[in-house]
């Protein structure tokens, strides 16, 4: 089924560092969704830290924090049909090694660990990391 959806996605430090935002966000609305909001910020460790609270007792946590503050971030509310599962596809695999043709993980992803974007993975996720990042008064 097809229903207006909402999703949070995140140009990540090394893309953001690397010069791709601008490519990225062509893609993005190249793919027909609609930018809600957009904000350039740094997070702290505290921010990463709970953000990715999911993967607290993963092995790659530190690291993965270490990498999300390492740099300039740019986080955006999208909208569009089926806007979580659009996202992700067009995001790729989460190891660009594994990524499709075409998505932003094969074209700028370097590593696991150094994908260049996040995405929401379902509604409750995307509700909770919208919140994270936008008041509702924010949104477009
Ligand atoms: P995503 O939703 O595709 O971003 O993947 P996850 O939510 O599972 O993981 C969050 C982030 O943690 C990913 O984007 C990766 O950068 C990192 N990550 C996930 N799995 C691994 C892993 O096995 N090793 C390392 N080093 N990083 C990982």
């Amino acid at each position: 089924m097809n229903q207006l959806e909402r999703t949070l996605a995140i140009i990540k430090p090394d893309s953001f560092a690397g010069g791709h935002a601008g490519e990225i966000l062509a893609m993005i609305e190249a793919a027909g969704f609609r930018i809600l909001g957009m904000r350039m910020t740094r997070l702290s460790k505290a921010q990463a830290q709970g953000f990715y609270d999911v993967h607290r007792e993963k092995p790659f946590f530190a690291g993965l924090v270490e990498f999300m503050t390492e740099g300039p971030v740019v986080v955006m509310a999208l909208e569009r049909e089926n806007a979580i599962r659009a996202w992700r596809d067009l995001m790729g695999a989460t190891n660009p090694a594994n990524a499709a043709d075409g998505t932003i993980r094969k074209k700028f992803g370097t590593a696991i660990d150094r994908n260049a974007v996040h995405g929401s993975d379902a509604p409750d996720t995307a509700a909770y990391e919208l919140g994270f990042f936008f008041s509702g008064s924010d949104l477009a």
